[in-house]
């Protein structure tokens, strides 16, 4: 793991945390520390602080983005969640907000480095009792009798966005971005729309979504 941490009571305590959860540490105070070291030792996960004394934590996302596709778990003390969102968007995987208790980024670890583990070839996902086919683009839902659903073209591609990202929050405006195009203005609303449409469709309960879940302000996320 890259820990990258200015607060040093914070790396140290993170550093005991992950070594004692049986992982190899390299820590970095700083924005160049970290990619210097990111270079010079490839991290298989990267704890990333996002207020850094040289460099902005997303400056740094960016960075490692342009070659590599690491787990990225962003540590952040503000409550402001525009930077989440702006991290989110330059490619982090989660986040965990300050303070935090040490099981709670081991967990975020754990589950960042799983989803990347089990790739991008997942072709039938279950979603409640929906079975979800995202090769063969279908829907069933069980029965009895089981049924049929079916989806619009930008249905699809809003649930296959999610469904490949498991447990990951996507920011809104990613997903308006891989599904209306990059010149598409974020468009909370159509988006709204679309979920509400996707849970009437796949979720037991639409009014109270166990799968396809809202983060008010950032984005969404289907837990599995
Ligand atoms: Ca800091």
């Amino acid at each position: 793991v890259l820990l990258v941490e200015d607060d040093r009571t914070l790396l140290t305590s993170l550093s005991i945390t992950l070594r004692a959860a049986g992982y190899r540490v390299d820590r970095a105070g700083t924005a160049a520390q970290a990619l210097a070291t990111a270079v010079a030792e490839p991290p298989d996960l990267v704890v990333l602080d996002l207020g850094l004394p040289d460099r902005d934590g997303g400056e740094v996302i960016r960075q490692l983005r342009g070659w590599s596709d690491v787990p990225i778990v962003v540590l952040s003390g503000r409550s402001d969640s525009g930077d989440k969102v702006t991290a989110l968007d330059a490619g982090a995987d989660d986040y965990v907000t300050k303070p935090f208790a040490p099981d709670e980024v081991l967990a975020r670890l754990r589950a960042a480095a799983r989803r990347r583990l089990e790739g991008e070839d997942r072709p039938r996902v279950a979603v409640g009792s929906a079975v979800v086919d995202l090769a063969a683009r279908t829907v069933t839902v069980a029965g009895p009798p089981s049924s049929a659903v079916r989806l619009t073209p930008t249905e699809w591609a809003l649930l296959e966005l999610l469904l490949r990202n498991p447990g990951r929050l996507v920011s809104r405006r990613e997903l308006v971005t891989r599904v209306w195009g990059e010149d598409h203005r974020e468009d909370s609303d159509a988006l709204r729309v679309y979920l509400a449409r996707l849970r009437r469709k796949l979720e037991p309960d639409p009014a109270r979504p166990r799968y396809l879940l809202t983060e008010p302000g950032m984005g969404y996320r289907f837990r599995p």
